[in-house]
């Protein structure tokens, strides 16, 4: 067995009960396949194989994706790739992975943003988990929080110890099972994404300060936007929730007309 790679967050999963919870929760459906994200060593890619669905796993290291290909041979298709940038699956798709911590996030991002993934189970680290169910005014609500109800119903489905990994990492984790819904807002979706970042730019200022100059808006016109939204005035971000954004999203947007 070769050395676990820190550069690659290898902190293999070593806790057979929490691997078959986490497979269990994958639960395809009639037309859906699997995409694993970072195989490993394969802890869950062998239980993942026995849901009898065609399954892609991609792996960066290309030592352990070769050791994947000559375990699994033709039951697995390995992509040795890095899943920030992959090619994701072209047919529906349910994604689960331990994801590295330093990729989680962004790795986390674009597969809930793929129209083809119809739920992801994805371990991280606790704290992003937290941030993923946080609710208005919860220390852990912010941009990721808003981001995910985007795309996404966030639910825990466990947390870990760091025992239950080798090496143990320094933090706890978290498995989330993250389910698409519909579109729960109405503006157009890169100018909200747009608008709830720079409305967290300093998460302890009020709305109107860090949105004043962002598109050119005057503190004025954020001023009246606000109001137009039937937001308080000295509204901050982290109370808002994502049907407010979408309010005040379209109140600046009719501004612009
Ligand atoms: N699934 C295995 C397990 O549970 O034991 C391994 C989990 S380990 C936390 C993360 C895995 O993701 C490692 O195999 C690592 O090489 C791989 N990895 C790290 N960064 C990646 C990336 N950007 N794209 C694809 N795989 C990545």
């Amino acid at each position: 067995m070769s050395k676990p790679k820190k550069k690659w967050g290898q902190n293999f999963l070593r806790n057979r009960g929490a691997a078959e919870r986490i497979v269990a929760a994958v639960e395809p459906r009639d037309g859906e396949i699997v995409l694993e994200i970072g195989p490993g060593e394969g802890a869950l890619t062998e239980k993942l194989l026995d849901l009898g669905r065609p399954t892609v796993a991609i792996e960066i290291d290309p030592e352990l994706a070769a050791r994947m290909r000559s375990r699994f041979g033709d039951r697995l298709t390995v992509v040795n790739a890095d899943a920030i940038d992959a090619d994701l699956p072209q047919q529906p798709y349910r994604a689960v992975g331990n994801l590295p911590y330093n990729a989680g996030t962004p790795i986390l991002r674009r597969v809930i943003a793929d129209p083809r993934c119809r739920r992801a189970v994805f371990m991280l680290q606790k704290e992003v988990a937290e941030r993923l169910v946080a609710h208005p005014r919860d220390e852990p609500y912010g941009y990721l929080t808003l981001y995910a109800q985007l795309f996404a119903d966030s639910r825990i489905l466990m947390t870990l110890e760091p025992k239950s990994f080798h090496p143990a990492p320094k933090v706890r984790s978290a498995v989330v099972v993250l389910d698409p819904v519909p579109p729960r807002y109405t503006c157009d979706r890169e100018r909200l994404i747009a608008l709830i970042s720079a409305s967290f730019r300093m998460r302890r200022k009020k709305l109107v300060n860090n949105l004043t100059d962002w598109l050119d808006l005057s503190r004025d016109a954020v001023h009246e936007a606000i109001a137009a939204a039937g937001l308080p005035e000295g509204v901050r971000a982290e109370e808002m929730s994502l049907q407010e954004f979408d309010a005040l999203c379209r109140a600046i947007a009719h501004r612009e007309l």
